[in-house]
């Protein structure tokens, strides 16, 4: 489990674009397409996951619609682990099972394939992951979805986390979260 120091941090924040006022005014959009773009960054990042996350006992990684699917998936395919799409709802072809969650406005729906962990052992280990946590409602629902379908979410990974929303205090105190960059 290897740490990034802080000039590596600052070389990752760098490649991250403020958007102010998207998707509504007030709201400064943290756009990971730039980091994307930059191969050499795209990959330092995952390369620092892989190291972080290679020797802990994880089964499967689960990405949240849709930038945790970008970094999930690059993540899975690096660490040799299975890739778990959780998406809103309505997207999923087969059975699935779904969490609310309350958004400022009203609410949200979250989904994974019922047999979305299916495998030889009996509660799989995971690791979530998606580009940012805000209010945490969202991660909240994927951890306790993940916990309800009868795997293990063991880890939950965001690259940005808004720290004066305190999302991560609202999390399952089971789960291990780790964020690249704290803001
Ligand atoms: P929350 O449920 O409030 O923690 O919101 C997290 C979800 O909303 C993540 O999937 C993020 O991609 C997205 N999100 C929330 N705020 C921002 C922001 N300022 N910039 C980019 N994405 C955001």
């Amino acid at each position: 489990m290897s740490l990034l120091n802080e000039e590596e941090k600052s070389y990752i924040f760098s490649k991250i674009r403020d958007v102010p006022d998207f998707p509504k005014p007030g709201i400064i959009f943290k756009d990971i397409t730039t980091l994307l773009r930059d191969q050499d960054a795209f990959n330092f990042l995952i390369e620092h996951l892989y190291n972080y996350y290679k020797d802990r006992d994880i089964d499967f990684i689960a990405g949240i619609e849709s930038r945790g699917f970008i970094f999930g998936a690059a993540l899975a395919n690096r660490l040799k682990k299975s890739f778990v799409p959780i998406r809103k709802k309505g997207k999923l072809p087969y059975t699935t099972i779904s969490e609310k969650y309350a958004l400022e406005y009203g609410f949200d729906e979250i989904e994974i394939h019922i047999d979305a962990f299916e495998c030889d052992k009996e509660s799989p280990n995971v690791l979530l992951i998606d580009d940012l946590i805000a209010t945490g409602g969202t991660a909240k629902a994927a951890i306790s979805l993940i916990n309800k379908s009868g795997a293990n979410c063991k880890d939950a990974c965001f690259i940005i986390d808004l720290t004066f929303l305190k999302g991560t205090k609202m999390l399952d105190k089971n789960t291990e979260v780790y964020s690249v960059l704290e803001i």
